[in-house]
């Protein structure tokens, strides 16, 4: 378990490692910068480095020991529906989900086919929140399989926003997170791309989370849109 700086969560629980890129918005992944990062630090968990998908029964247990409720982001060092990842441990990480219902897991995945695939074979407790990551129109076909699954609260995370989503069906959908990609080569977001998605949302009656805007220097460029602050949550939470 590790704190997060993400601002719509409060820390991780990375049961996998590893993974590969599915898609633009996996570019300047920073899951495989800091397994780079944590492998040339003799971290036990990273030493198989990014490209090997792996597993870790060794950390099943960790929500059992945390003493207060948590918001938990599980897997942000990989992807939890990757194909080299069992569905029998998926299965066991939702035991465990399903036992800690002190808790609120945030799950968030690209490969949206095998999300759906499995999705009759996983118990959806409604601490379990499930999201998928769509950065433009090209895979916007992700939020079909999301509203296919069993999961009680469904999400979209919008980051890196790298194009336009203009006619976003968002019924189903609980909770929309919109942010820029940050880093020395991100890539630029427009504004009016963030301002569609908010006035969609609110058209739509789902909660709108701005992120970020990121870019270059992140901090600098904040989380305002037009002025205001949006931090808001799904209804069902
Ligand atoms: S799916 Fe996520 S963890 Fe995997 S390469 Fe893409 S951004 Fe990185």
């Amino acid at each position: 378990m590790a704190q997060s700086s993400i601002e719509w969560t409060e820390m991780t629980w990375n049961l996998t490692t590893g993974c590969d890129k599915i898609s633009a918005g996996c570019k300047f992944c920073y899951a495989e910068v800091m397994t780079k990062r944590l492998q040339a630090m003799g971290s036990p968990k990273y030493l198989d480095g990014f490209k090997i998908v792996k597993v870790h029964d060794s950390e099943l247990h960790l929500p059992f020991t945390w003493k207060k409720p948590k918001v938990v982001f599980v897997n942000s060092m990989s992807d939890m529906f990757h194909k080299d990842i069992p569905l029998s441990f998926i299965q066991k990480v939702f035991d465990t989900m399903n036992q800690c219902s002190q808790h609120t897991f945030q799950v968030l995945t690209k490969r949206a086919e095998l999300l759906v695939k499995y999705s009759d074979q996983l118990n959806w407790s409604k601490n379990i929140w499930m999201g998928v990551s769509v950065e433009d129109e090209r895979v916007a076909d992700r939020i079909e399989h999301l509203r296919n699954s069993g999961a009680a609260v469904k999400f979209l995370s919008l980051e890196p926003l790298i194009g336009p989503l203009s006619n976003l069906n968002l019924t189903g959908i609980d909770w929309v997170i919109v942010g820029g990609e940050s880093g020395f080569k991100a890539r630029p977001m427009n504004p009016e791309w963030v301002e569609e998605i908010q006035i969609q949302c609110k058209q739509q009656g789902v909660a709108f989370f701005f992120k970020q805007w990121g870019g270059k220097k992140k901090k600098l460029a904040g989380r305002e849109l037009n002025g205001k602050t949006y931090d808001e949550m799904p209804v069902a939470a």
